[in-house]
């Protein structure tokens, strides 16, 4: 059995794949036996002959997907493909350090089964406005949901074959992979890291998709938003009922009371307002209960380095 995996989603880095091989294989060799598990997530510029070449070398392996599935698909297609007895996965792009690697596999052979890392925010390169949104979504996923994530947290970690099974045996559609293996309990280790340079290309992180993976990590780990409605609904129900006695006392004891046109339109303007965002929610995790019924896979696989190889084995 391989030692060790290193799981590598890609959406579009056909730059990166090639120095990250040598920068693995560098790193890995004295490690161990290894494999480098690379997963096309529908990439359009080229990495997927990029890493086609690279599994040339029999220690890289690949799963190319038909169109894109999204960065926690491929991470889980990734985990499904690796073969280690450890797998580490991270990301492509050289913003989690190789150079972790070493430290991460101390780690887990001192017995941690899994070993997450903590990005040490302090640095330059990491924007304000990311460490800000990251560490108040952090304490905002803490205090509602069934996971404590430490901010700075991203998916590079060292997962032990006992985890990745777990793992690999949930049938959520959604997962959250970052509050997913905290959730499982292992002994788990945490190591800080300082992030790198991304070498080539750009974020495929957009706001928008930010924000779903955010929501994701919170309909994932918490049903409390749901309640939130009933909080709203005493919250208004109190109000409305100061309302009802201060309109009684001013008609029994205020000679000249006015239809009271402002109040009403107020009280019809907020308790819209608050009806709709209730639904909205509501309507968020029926939609997410509607997905996990349907069982779809969450993505399609188009080939692996074993079609790759058997076409170049046949006549
Ligand atoms: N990625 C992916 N599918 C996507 C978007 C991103 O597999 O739809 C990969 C990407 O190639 C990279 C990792 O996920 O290896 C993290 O993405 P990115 O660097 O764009 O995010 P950021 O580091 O800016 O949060
Ligand atoms: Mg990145």
């Amino acid at each position: 059995m391989t030692d060790l995996s290193v799981v590598l989603p890609a959406h579009n880095e056909a730059a990166n794949i090639a120095p990250m091989c040598a920068a693995l294989e560098r790193i890995l060799a004295p490690l161990g036996s290894y494999e480098v598990v690379f997963v096309d997530d529908g990439s359009s510029d080229g990495t997927l002959a990029a890493i086609r070449a690279a599994a040339a070398s029999a220690q890289v392996r690949y799963v190319a997907f038909t169109r894109n599935f999204g960065h926690q698909a491929a991470l889980r297609a990734g985990l499904r493909h690796a073969r280690g007895r450890a797998v580490i996965v991270m990301d492509a792009d050289f913003e989690h350090p190789p150079e972790l690697i070493p430290d991460l596999v101390t780690a887990w052979r001192a017995g941690a089964k899994v070993v997450t890392t903590r990005r040490d925010d302090d640095e330059a390169n990491v924007s304000g406005m990311k460490r800000l949104s990251s560490r108040l979504y952090y304490r905002l996923l803490d205090q509602i949901g069934d996971v404590r994530i430490e901010p700075g947290s991203a998916d590079f970690m060292l997962l032990d074959r006992a985890a990745v099974d777990v793992v690999n045996g949930f049938e959520d559609q959604d997962i959250f992979l970052r509050g997913l293996v905290r959730w499982l309990g292992f002994p788990r280790a945490t190591l800080p890291y300082s992030r790198g340079q991304r070498q080539h290309g750009d974020s495929k992180y957009s706001l928008r998709r930010m924000i779903e993976l955010a929501v994701t990590g919170i309909a994932a780990h918490s049903v409390r938003p749901l309640r939130f409605a009933i909080w709203l609904a005493l919250g208004f129900a109190a109000l409305g009922l100061a309302f009802v006695v201060y309109s009684v006392v001013s008609f029994l004891f205020v000679q000249h009371t006015v239809a009271g046109w402002t109040s009403i339109m107020a009280a019809i303007a907020i308790l819209g307002a608050a009806q709709l965002l209730v639904l909205g929610i509501i309507g968020e995790y029926v939609g997410r209960i509607l997905r996990e019924t349907r069982r779809r896979p969450s993505y399609i696989v188009a080939e692996t380095e074993e079609d790759a190889r058997g076409a170049r084995q046949a006549p």
